[in-house]
């Protein structure tokens, strides 16, 4: 019975984590997900996996956040034009 509580609380643990990656990486869904069906591996995976959030600005390249309206670095105006 106690392994049984353990393993519980280890993937609740690790779904938690994924959730927090997940939401660090702007992927909520796909973290809890990858956290509950993948467990520790979910959760390496997620730290590796590609940052959702910052995106390349269409006019210089650099990483900007994907809602920035302009680009800090050129100053274009980058709202709409993020992929
Ligand atoms: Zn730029």
């Amino acid at each position: 019975m106690d392994n049984i509580l353990f393993w519980l609380g280890f993937y609740l643990a690790m779904l938690v984590i994924s959730t927090i990656i997940g939401y660090s990486k702007g992927n909520v869904v796909a973290g809890a997900l990858l956290g509950y069906v993948l467990g520790p591996v979910g959760v390496v995976l997620l730290l590796f996996s590609k940052d959702r959030r910052m995106l390349p600005c269409p006019d210089c390249g650099c990483k900007i956040h994907r809602d920035s309206y302009l680009c800090p670095q050129c100053k274009q105006k980058v709202f709409k034009r993020l992929k």
